[in-house]
Formats: C-alpha cells, structure tokens, sequence
C-alpha cells in the first residue's frame, strides 16, 4: 500500500527541527495534538488566544 504524501510528510517533518509554517523561523509553539508549529510573532499574528498552543521545549 503506498504511502499518501501527507503521511510521507509527516515523517520527513519528525526529523526536522521545528519551524515556524509561516515564515520558516525557530517555532516556539506548536498546536496542540498538529504538526503546526509557529514562531512568537506568527503565532501572536494567528492566534488571539495562546490558550490553544503549546510552548516547545
Ligand atoms: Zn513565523
């Protein structure tokens, strides 16, 4: 059974350090229970509330 390519993506990103899925930058927070991930400023500009992010590491 062939992989879809968003499963194949997944697996590349486990491998890679997080970005921000905006603009590429150090991410410091992700979503919770998603691969998105965002810097402080996107996710200042994304997300009125940072209630629904998680800070990483
Ligand atoms: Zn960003």
């Amino acid at each position: 059974m062939a992989l879809c390519l968003c499963a194949s993506k997944k697996g590349a990103f486990l491998f890679m350090p997080k970005k921000c899925i905006i603009c590429a930058a150090e991410a410091i927070y992700a979503i919770k229970d998603s691969s998105e991930s965002y810097c402080q400023e996107c996710a200042e500009e994304q997300f009125s509330e940072l209630d629904v992010l998680e800070k990483i590491s």
